[in-house]
C-alpha cells in the first residue's frame, strides 16, 4: 500500500465508516478471522479501529506525539491533533504511521512475525529515512529535527 493510498484512506474515512466499505471487502473474501491482530481485544477489526482506536495504534501515535480526541467529528479530530501536533509536518508524520501500522500488520497475518513495538518502532525510523531522502528541502529540517527530538 503506497503512502499516497493510505493518505487516501485517512481522508476517506467518513466514507469507509458510513458504507461499511473496509468490512464488506474482506467479508466477501470469506476469510476465517475478522479480529484486529494488533490487540487481544477479539474486536473486528476495522479502518478507525486498526489505525487509530487499537490499543497498539494508540500506543504507536502516543510514541510519535500524536493525540486524538475521539469525541470530535474526524476532520475535527485530525485538524486538534494537527494543532496540538504543532508542526508542519504533522501530515508527512500521520501518513507514515498508518502505513507502518499496516504493514505492520500485514507482517503478522501473511509473514506470522510476532506483534511487537520494538519492530514497530524500527519499521517507522527505516521508513522515515527514505521519506528524508526524497523531502522537499522545505521540510527535511524540520523532519531531521523532529525525528531527533523524538527517537
Ligand atoms: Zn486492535
Amino acid at each position: 500500500m503506497s503512502l499516497m493510498y493510505m493518505g487516501w484512506c485517512m481522508a476517506g474515512w467518513d466514507v469507509c465508516i458510513i458504507d461499511g466499505g473496509w468490512l464488506c471487502a474482506r467479508k466477501r473474501k470469506n476469510l476465517d478471522y475478522y479480529s484486529c491482530v494488533l490487540c487481544q481485544t477479539a474486536l473486528e477489526e476495522t479502518l478507525p479501529h486498526l489505525f487509530f482506536t487499537c490499543p497498539f495504534s494508540l500506543q504507536c501515535w502516543q510514541l510519535l506525539g500524536i493525540a486524538w480526541d475521539f469525541t470530535l467529528s474526524t476532520s475535527e479530530m485530525i485538524i486538534r491533533a494537527s494543532q496540538l501536533f504543532g508542526s508542519t509536518i504533522f501530515r508527512e508524520i500521520s501518513i507514515l504511521e498508518c502505513s507502518c501500522i499496516w504493514t505492520h500488520r500485514n507482517s503478522i497475518i501473511f509473514y506470522g512475525r510476532s506483534l511487537s513495538l520494538v519492530r514497530w518502532r524500527q519499521s517507522f525510523k527505516d521508513e522515515f529515512a527514505l521519506i528524508l531522502h526524497r523531502a522537499k528541502p522545505s521540510l527535511k529540517q524540520e523532519l531531521e529535527t523532529w525525528f531527533c527530538n523524538t527517537f
